[in-house]
């Protein structure tokens, strides 16, 4: 395998000039930097934060069981505004209760 042209490209980059002492290659690896910390701070939050904004209800009006988010809570199956939060224990309870009720 040949580096060179990487070789070659860190070298023009360490020459490059931005100002204040930094060169190109300075700016290049703080990019990479907040890139990859980026991208860890992304792949780590989304299993926290569905938890976070989900809540459990149920519908009074027809009965519902479900999860919505903690800022639109209607209904998802009547689109009723009238739902109450439950606890996680009840949730499961009732959403038991409903698929023997289907059966
Ligand atoms: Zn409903």
């Amino acid at each position: 395998m040949n580096f060179d042209p990487i070789y070659d490209l860190i070298d023009w980059l360490n020459a490059t000039q931005i100002g204040g002492g930094l060169t190109l290659f300075h700016l290049v690896m703080a990019v990479l930097a907040i890139i990859i910390g980026y991208s860890i701070v992304k792949g780590l939050l989304p299993a926290g934060k569905k938890k976070d904004y989900l809540i459990d209800v149920m519908c009074n009006d027809c009965g519902w069981v479900g999860q919505v988010s903690k800022f639109t809570k209607v209904c998802q199956q009547c689109k009723s505004l009238a739902v109450r939060m439950i606890k996680p224990e009840e949730a499961e309870v009732a959403k038991r209760r409903q698929k023997a009720r289907k059966r």
